[in-house]
Formats: structure tokens, C-alpha cells, sequence
């Protein structure tokens, strides 16, 4: 091979295994495996862009979520707010120490994490500058942290404990809820929309 051609990229089948040979440029169709025919790529459109559109979203929602008050609990003439950083202090304070750290790393640091991540790769590949410096350890990252994001489940607990404590007090639910469970849609769709082998096409550019 010439040395100034790039190395052809291989990528392995995830049912079969067979190493098949992805085009040097970028396509426009879907790439199935030349052995079980199973999808080893699919074509997105303006990937890139959407992404970027759905972190930046998620961003937001994200502060929204952490700076408005979560629920409010009404028990006679007594009202109780909670943010979703206070109610991770209370638990702290009531000896759920192991509860409260999963509970910060499952809903604020991971997600947090992640959608600075996605920014920092996406927003100069977006605006057709060089990628970042290490974003593909940081990509490489984002991806590993993803199954410690658990934004849904901690929202499926609120409904239940909503329902539980409905006949003991009247409970509230804040601006926080609503821009939690858009949140929990927002950065679904930014993964969604995100095509990693373009990805590591744009970022390998950097080697
Ligand atoms: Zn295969």
C-alpha cells in the first residue's frame, strides 16, 4: 500500500465477527456485514449538528432541573421544597450515605459528564475547526459512563413515591420534574442521533 494512503478501517461484526473493511470516505447508506448481513453502520443525516442541538438542549433542561425546586410537600400548614441537590444532602444527613453518592452519580455527575463531553467533541467538529485535544479519550469516556446515567430510573421512584405518599400529604410537583423527565428524553435523542463511526472517522483526522 502507498504511504500516503490511510490505513483501510476495519470494523468487526457484532453478531458474526468477521473484520469487514469500511469505505475511506463517509457514505450515505447503510453498511451491513458482508457475512450475516447484520447493520454494522447507519447513515445519519446532519448527525453532527443534531447532536449538538439536542446537548446544548439537555445543557439547559440540565440547570433547570438542579436550580428549581423538585417537589413540594404540604402536610397541614407546613410546606417542604426540596431541590434535587437538597433532597441528595437530606439523604446524607439521614445516614443513607451509599444511597445519596449513587443518587449524585447516577443523575448529576454522569449526566453532567456526558453532555460536556458531547459538547467538547461536537461543537468544534460543528463549526469546522480541528477536533479538540484527547476528544477521542473523551468520546471513548462519555461512551463508558453512559450505563451509569440513571435519570429514568430515579424518575420512575419519584412516580412511585408520589403515589405512595399522595394520601399522607399533598404533594407538588416543581418546575424541576417537568424539565427532569424532558431532560430524560432531550439526551435519549442526542445518543440517538449521534453516528459513532463518523465520529471516529472526524476525530481520528487528529492522529
Ligand atoms: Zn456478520
Amino acid at each position: 500500500m502507498p504511504i500516503d494512503q490511510p490505513p483501510p478501517t476495519v470494523i468487526a461484526c457484532p453478531d458474526c465477527d468477521l473484520l469487514n473493511r469500511l469505505p475511506a470516505e463517509a457514505t450515505t447508506v447503510t453498511l451491513l456485514c458482508g457475512r450475516c448481513g447484520a447493520v454494522l453502520a447507519r447513515h445519519k443525516p446532519d448527525s453532527i449538528e443534531r447532536s449538538l442541538a439536542l446537548t446544548l438542549t439537555a445543557l439547559i433542561l440540565f440547570v433547570v432541573s438542579n436550580s428549581f425546586p423538585f417537589l413540594a410537600m404540604k402536610t397541614g400548614g407546613f410546606v417542604q421544597e426540596t431541590t434535587l441537590l437538597t433532597g441528595i444532602r437530606e439523604l446524607w444527613k439521614q445516614d443513607m450515605q451509599g444511597l445519596s453518592c449513587l443518587v449524585l452519580l447516577t443523575c448529576v455527575l454522569v449526566p453532567g459528564l456526558q453532555m460536556i463531553g458531547l459538547l467538547y467533541i461536537l461543537a468544534p467538529l460543528q463549526w469546522g475547526r480541528r477536533p479538540a485535544a484527547h476528544a477521542a479519550r473523551v468520546f471513548r469516556l462519555v461512551q463508558e459512563v453512559a450505563p451509569w446515567g440513571m435519570m429514568e430510573v430515579f424518575m420512575m421512584g419519584i412516580l412511585v413515591a408520589l403515589v405512595k405518599l399522595g394520601h399522607m400529604a399533598t404533594i407538588v410537583p416543581g418546575v424541576s420534574v417537568f424539565s427532569f423527565g424532558g431532560l430524560i428524553f432531550v439526551m435519549a435523542a442526542a445518543f440517538s442521533t449521534l453516528d459513532p463511526p463518523l465520529l471516529w472517522q472526524r476525530l481520528d483526522l487528529r492522529r
